[in-house]
């Protein structure tokens, strides 16, 4: 392709977009196809010689439409959103454009001093301290791929750090301790990184968030057991309900734990912080609350206080995906534990110290040039902007809360609806006790589920949280309209005679 038919196929691409969103309240939010539909039209190899571009083109919507599970669809509530904006697809492209794999300031000193404005763009929307900020000079903030990436990346600083303050114990003694509301990244850094995670159970009538007593509980009896707990995954909207950990009662514990690093993951929730009248609820001071604790790690954080912080602003947070935004407490965190300087990689600007090199921060070396996505998003919308929106879907979910419990006899909140999220369950119709109301409830709202899955028209998605079937409705499009809510509602209410009426027969 040279540069005019680029450019020919370049507005023809943005027309088929602008044409894709106008037709997408339209389309089912599911693909209509099996598993190996999709590949089997796929060429098995590379052709050898190249071919048109409108025939390239023509697979998109071929190919690729018919396959594709529409996340922007205004009906899509499953999982948590993945939003996407004009103005980050744009950035994609400028970005794709330059395509700068930014690893050291050297390498283009635009994408790293863009992120490191940007992260602190990002850090006052949410209020979060200044020591989190790259202003600091100390902490700061960088963009990684997913909560999981920081999560794990997190991980590797904490076992530093707590290395350094007891040196030489041996893996099989290292704990990360969560909770069983932690998502599955605190199990999965544990795997790879060959250590053992510790799941707190967490209870009903804690609103299924971690508390102080339950945490000195497993520090003590971990610790009596020879082990070395040394980093915390706490939550700020857990996967399954929106649970929130108790920050103030986790680091007051933790003070007593030098070794103990505390990583908030608020992947979904955490960009509600933009909006003031959530910060309370997200527990905004403790997370910014400093430690008076000596700093034990060598110069490296105190204990009793949030070391690290995530939030994916490519869910709730209007940038395409990925855009996983990780701020520390001290920078030296990272670099410490994942600074390795190969000598083709020095400069005279990393010699000085004076530069950011994000590959410092990071376990890969090369990375994307993402800030430029955060820049055009939150310029075009600004602040206003950002929270309008996220009002927007709180209110959106708010509608179905008020719609559920207007219907005491068919359904209940599993929990309060938590921002945008309503995890619901069906009542079932005939109410023993005990387990036995239990066991049928389940079998009623597994029944209901499946229901739910065989539509095309909408997504939503399953959890169990002690032991109880819910499914959950997470509101996130910016497309979803109160005529959406009703019709979701409506399809709900249609599911759900059909479960009952089955499970009658
Ligand atoms: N943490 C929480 C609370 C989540 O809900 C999710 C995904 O929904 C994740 C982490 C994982 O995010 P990622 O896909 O960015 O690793």
């Amino acid at each position: 392709m040279d540069r005019e038919q680029f450019r020919k196929a370049g507005y023809a691409a943005i027309d088929r977009i602008c044409d894709y969103f106008e037709e997408l309240p339209e389309r089912d939010v599911m693909p209509s196809v099996e598993p190996g539909d999709i590949g089997r039209q796929i060429p098995k190899s590379a052709p050898v010689e190249g071919e048109e571009w409108s025939t390239i083109a023509a697979d998109f919507d071929k190919v690729i439409l018919p396959g594709i599970t529409h996340w922007q669809a205004p009906m899509f509530m499953a999982y948590f959103p993945a939003n996407t904006t004009y103005e980050s697809i744009l950035a994609d492209i400028y970005a794709g454009a330059v395509s700068n794999p930014g690893f050291n300031w050297l390498c283009s000193p635009a994408c790293t001093e863009l992120e490191v404005v940007q992260m602190d763009w990002v850090a006052q929307l949410l209020g979060l301290d200044e020591s989190f900020h790259n202003a600091s000079n100390v902490g700061g903030g960088i963009i990684m791929g997913s909560a999981s990436e920081s999560c794990l990346t997190v991980c590797i600083a904490a076992r530093e750090r707590a290395l350094r303050l007891h040196p030489g114990t041996p893996f099989e003694q290292m704990v990360i301790v969560g909770t069983t509301q932690t998502h599955s990244l605190g199990a999965k850094a544990a795997l790879i990184l060959g250590l053992s995670f510790e799941a707190i159970e967490t209870k009903e009538e804690d609103a299924w968030a971690l508390r102080g007593e339950a945490l000195r509980e497993t520090l003590g009896r971990l610790k009596g057991e020879g082990k070395l707990p040394f980093a915390l995954l706490a939550t700020v909207g857990s996967t399954s309900t929106g649970a929130i950990d108790d920050i103030a009662e986790i680091t007051a514990v933790a003070a007593s734990y030098p070794e103990l690093f505390i990583h908030v993951d608020a992947a979904w929730a955490g960009v509600m912080l933009a909006l003031p009248e959530a910060r309370e609820e997200c527990h905004l001071d403790a997370i910014n609350a400093r430690s008076t604790a000596v700093n034990a790690a060598g110069g490296i954080c105190a204990s009793g206080e949030v070391h690290s912080f995530c939030t994916n602003l490519h869910k709730s947070g209007l940038v395409t995906f990925d855009a996983s935004c990780l701020w520390v407490r001290d920078r030296k965190l990272l670099t410490e534990a994942l600074d390795i300087t190969p000598p083709f990689l020095r400069n005279k600007h990393t010699d000085t110290g004076l530069v950011v090199d994000y590959r410092n921060w990071q376990i890969s070396l090369g990375r994307r040039f993402r800030s430029l996505k955060l820049y055009f998003v939150l310029r075009s919308y600004g602040i206003s902007g950002f929270q309008a929106h996220l009002r927007n879907l709180i209110s959106r979910a708010a509608r179905l809360e008020s719609l559920v419990l207007s219907s005491p006899n068919e359904f209940e909140l599993f929990v309060p609806r938590r921002f945008s999220l309503v995890v619901l369950r069906l009542k079932a119709s005939s109410p023993k006790n005990g387990e036995v109301e239990d066991k049928d409830a389940n079998e009623l709202n597994k029944k209901f589920f499946a229901l739910t899955a065989e539509r095309k028209d909408i997504h939503l998605t399953p959890t169990t949280v002690g032991g109880k079937y819910c499914t959950r409705i997470a509101i996130g499009s910016p497309f979803t309209k109160d005529e959406h809510i009703k019709k979701v509602w409506k399809v709900i209410n249609e599911l759900a005679e059909e479960a009952k009426g089955s499970q009658v027969e």
